[in-house]
């Protein structure tokens, strides 16, 4: 297993949370996994330097703070393994342009960002999620739905370099639920939940007053009817909060709808905004116990980083030889 999250903002969000990081926590165990902070992807768009150290940390105690184990899996941050960029250079060059033209992804962020403000690295980027997956020899990529796109992409690369050279990479599969696979935006049901959004008012960060959270899911938007059931198209926003409850919940969207009977959409926010305070209290505190301790922190990614390093260096050496560059003597 091999996930990444980007230190972007100091605060993970909901979406996160539900498709991809509580997946990490889920697998763990019993898989060989590595799940990074992925910096080098942060700075494709600007990154205040003193902030992006902070906001690695805190990503960091995040991970901690939900759930996963240093004993049981390897965290790290990306920019402590230079092979990722190593590896990225190379899968740079077995990508077509217009291949790369075709991520959704930079699409939609280039856009916002308009042409004066896109970097050549957010144009990449996906390339360089390709070397982070194929370095670790990854079954599967735990994530959200939006990266699918991204995981087909690694899957292609692995296939061509193995036809072209000789069998190296393991092809991955995406590893994504479709429960939680698209958490939307509380304000506008039709975009997903995101760390870059324009406007925060419809972000659940998990790093937030509970109380504000509350505040934001009483006043979602939903639309002009009263019963509650679930129809992604004709209910987007009723659907999303059904989602954001069964997960939280543990009840599926059958038992949901039958109790939210002759009840209005207020009765399924307001109880939304108590189980999402239950979970997040504690996993607030957690995650503080992490930050509060940032010797103990440091010490937990380097150990991480030296044995994701083990990994990626026997991968990227294999590579190297294959491509036929020459041994450093
Ligand atoms: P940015 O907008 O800066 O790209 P992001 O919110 O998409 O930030 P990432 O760090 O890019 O966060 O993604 C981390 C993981 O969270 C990825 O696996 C991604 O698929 C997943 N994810 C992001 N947003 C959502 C969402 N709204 N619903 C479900 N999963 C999500
Ligand atoms: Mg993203």
């Amino acid at each position: 297993m091999l996930s990444g999250i980007q230190p972007t903002s100091g605060s993970f969000h909901l979406g996160n949370y539900l498709g991809a990081v509580r997946q990490w926590v889920d697998l763990q165990k019993e898989n060989d996994a590595f799940y990074m902070v992925v910096d080098l992807h942060a700075i494709t768009v600007e990154q205040d330097p003193a902030t992006l150290r902070q906001n690695t940390r805190i990503s960091a105690a995040q991970l901690l703070g939900a759930g996963l184990e240093p004993e049981h899996c390897t965290l790290f941050v990306q920019s402590h393994v230079p092979e990722h960029a190593q590896l990225g250079w190379v899968m740079n060059c077995l990508t077509g342009f217009g291949e790369a033209s075709r991520m959704t992804q930079f699409k939609d962020k280039s856009a916002k960002q308009g042409t004066a403000g896109t970097s050549v690295g957010l144009f990449t980027y996906p390339i360089l999620q390709v070397a982070d997956i194929l370095l670790y020899q990854a079954d599967a990529v735990p994530v959200g739905e939006d990266q699918r796109q991204h995981v087909e992409l690694t899957r292609d690369l692995a296939e061509r370099f193995n036809t072209r050279y000789s069998p190296t990479f393991t092809v991955p599969k995406p590893y994504i639920l479709k429960e939680t696979a698209k958490i939307q935006d509380l304000q506008d049901p039709a975009i997903k939940m995101s760390k870059s959004a324009s406007s925060t008012k419809g972000l659940v960060s998990l790093l937030d007053e509970p109380k504000a959270s509350a505040k934001k899911f009483r006043s979602a938007v939903t639309d002009t009817g009263t019963v509650v059931s679930y129809d992604e198209e004709g209910k987007a926003g009723v659907s999303n909060l059904l989602r954001i409850h069964s997960a939280l919940s543990g009840q599926s969207i059958e038992q949901l709808v039958a109790h939210f009977e002759g009840k209005m959409y207020g009765a399924l926010k307001t109880e939304l905004a108590d189980l999402f305070s239950e979970w997040v209290t504690p996993f607030q505190e957690r995650t503080r116990s992490f930050l509060d301790d940032p010797a103990e922190l440091d010490r937990v990614l380097a150990l991480g980083a030296e044995k994701a390093r083990a990994v990626a260096a026997e991968t990227l050496a294999q590579v190297y030889d294959r491509i036929g560059f020459l041994p450093a003597a």
